[in-house]
């Protein structure tokens, strides 16, 4: 028996893993992003959304979703895709940087740490993937774009503050989206700090933490001074170990655009997150309105390499023009393939825009009336 992880299979279809979700729902399957499911069901959904999947021929898309499934023996453990979330000032950055500084994996010391919009360091052998942009913002945007790029979030309290609105907002992203939280409690190192208050201010937002007897991991540490770092990567790892993520590194490679930029030297260059499969160098694929052949490969760490495994941020050079963060991108068999789907989602976007450009208007009459 076949069995296909819900992200992948929203992935192949170009749909939003949410609205998969919520179909398996409706046909009484509980399931969240990251589980499997098996090739029988896996077939009913597409042809649910069957009216929905690009139609560039039929033989395109028959392209596009043919390997939807993945046999439970060619499932992999990968690494877990972390996001930082939290109020304003409470420190998601230095808490990135920190951990970026004390633990890059392939960064040498004192060398120039680049910033491709993800990194990965290791804890005890295993790989841990952050997302280097916090904020609640890129996590609702991808989303909405349909691309889940975060297994993990880690919420980020100052000691000294306790729980703020953005706080709150960040709870409420985790939980919609599915996402088991880790809280670290930051600041540790103020003298103001009280790491009781965060505890007790959660309780009201239902976000019960291991020292109050409940299921969610917290941790105290200080970004400043680098406490109780190692403690927070472990209670990564063992989440990580929980949720038993796996990918395919033997496919056709699979991912999201993290950010995109039109570069001066170089070109359009997309980070990309790659979420199944591997992706190599000289690889066609088609990544939301663009599409493109794999020049060259750069990773985190600025090192060209060759292929990106499952969960391995990687800059991508080699596009026929600037994707979207959130955009989703598949590798294709030919180049024809490739940019008659990109054309097709572009007609498509366009006519979208062209709809709710009149749609728009209206309601600013309106809102202007
Ligand atoms: P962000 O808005 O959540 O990204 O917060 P920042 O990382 O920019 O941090 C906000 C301020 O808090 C900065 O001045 C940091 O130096 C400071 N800060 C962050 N973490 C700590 C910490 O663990 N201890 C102390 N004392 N200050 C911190
Ligand atoms: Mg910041």
């Amino acid at each position: 028996p076949d069995a296909i992880m819900v992200q992948e299979l929203a992935n192949r279809m170009a749909e939003r893993v949410s609205d998969v979700v919520k179909s398996l729902m409706q046909m009484g399957m509980m399931v969240t992003q990251n589980q499997t499911i098996d090739q029988d069901t896996a077939e009913l959904i597409v042809e649910e959304f069957g009216h929905k999947i690009v139609r560039v021929s039929d033989a395109d898309v028959e392209d596009v979703i043919d390997q939807v499934v993945d046999s439970p023996e060619d499932l992999k453990p990968r690494a877990p895709i972390i996001t930082v979330m939290g109020h304003v000032d409470h420190g998601k950055t230095s808490l990135l940087d920190a951990i970026r500084n004390a633990r890059v994996v392939s960064g040498e010391a004192g060398g120039i740490t680049q910033h491709i919009g993800a990194y990965q360091v290791e804890q005890n052998g295993d790989l841990l993937t952050f997302l280097d942009t916090p904020g609640h913002a890129a996590f609702t945007s991808m989303r909405s774009r349909g691309a889940q790029v975060t297994d993990i979030v880690i919420l980020v309290v100052a000691a000294d503050d306790a729980v703020m609105p953005q706080t709150i907002e960040a709870i409420a992203h985790a939980k919609a989206a599915n996402v088991p939280m880790i809280v670290a409690i930051n600041k540790i190192d103020r003298p103001a700090a009280d790491p009781q208050k965060v505890r007790t201010d959660l309780l009201q937002h239902e976000v019960i933490v291991e020292q109050m007897s409940g299921e969610v991991q917290d941790v105290e540490v200080s970004a400043t001074t680098g406490q109780g770092l190692d403690q927070l990567l472990e209670a990564i790892a063992l989440q990580s170990e929980i949720l038993e993520l796996k990918a395919n590194p033997n496919r056709a490679a699979s991912g999201a655009v993290i950010e995109a930029q039109l570069d001066v030297g170089r070109g359009p260059v997309a980070t990309v997150l790659v979420q199944n499969g591997t992706l190599k160098l000289g690889d066609i694929f088609v990544v939301g309105e663009q599409w493109g052949k794999v020049r060259a490969l750069i990773s985190d760490s600025g090192e060209r390499i060759k292929t990106a495994g499952p969960s391995t941020p990687v800059e991508v050079l080699g596009l026929n023009g600037t994707p979207e963060a959130g955009d989703v991108l598949n590798v294709v068999e030919t180049e024809a393939q490739a940019r008659e789907i990109a054309e097709y989602r572009a007609q498509a976007a366009k006519d979208k825009r062209a709809a709710l450009g009149a749609a728009t208007t209206l309601e600013q009459l309106m809102a202007n009336a």
